[in-house]
């Protein structure tokens, strides 16, 4: 079986604006252009999959299972597109957590590339044709540890920011509307 190229998306201030630690699907929105551009992605042959750290289940904000109900409000607004995600991964870990059952040092919170790997593992995913996109230095390294083009979206931009050669994006914007350009550009030129 041919392995399958995907886009790895963090979702708090990167898909969704970020509104600290919030399951209620009823403020959940699309960041401006997120859509449109995932759209034009999937139609390129891309899987959609959501890469994200929720420790506020390790530090008992909110219950596991309702990440359950943010992962329909996703599809939700992304069925408005013709599109659905194509995995949903998260880190529900800290180290230092005050639910002891959270309570570790694992391989799948993000700089940690864990969640990646899995997703590869499941779905047969090349890993070095896939792109990670976020809005932190932290979304990037994960994505550079494992081979992955990276992709930053910060707001407010800062072309003097600076990061370890490891958390380095290959490309630093300001908003979605750049993102498909980029990801099918460089395609054409492999
Ligand atoms: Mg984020
Ligand atoms: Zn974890």
């Amino acid at each position: 079986m041919a392995m399958i190229r995907a886009v790895f998306i963090d979702k708090d201030g990167t898909l969704i604006p970020d509104i600290p630690y919030n399951v209620d699907p009823t403020l959940i929105t699309l960041a401006p252009n997120a859509g449109e551009t995932l759209r034009h992605l999937k139609q390129a042959g891309y899987a959609l999959i959501v890469i994200s750290n929720q420790s506020g289940i390790a530090r008992g904000l909110f219950a596991e299972s309702a990440l359950i109900a943010v992962e329909h409000r996703l599809n939700a607004l992304l069925q408005r597109f013709g599109i659905a995600l194509d995995g949903f991964y998260y880190c529900p870990h800290l180290p230092d957590a005050p639910i002891a059952a959270y309570r570790v040092e694992c391989a799948c919170r993000k700089p940690k590339s864990g969640l990646l790997e899995q997703a590869a593992r499941d779905l047969d995913i090349d890993l070095h044709q896939s792109w990670m996109i976020g809005d932190i230095a932290a979304d990037c390294e994960a994505g550079n540890r494992v081979g992955c083009q990276t992709i930053l979206i910060e707001k407010p931009y800062d072309p003097q920011r600076e990061f370890t050669p490891l958390s380095q994006p290959d490309f630093l914007i300001d908003g979605w509307d750049q993102v498909s350009q980029i990801i099918l550009k460089q395609e054409t030129i492999r």
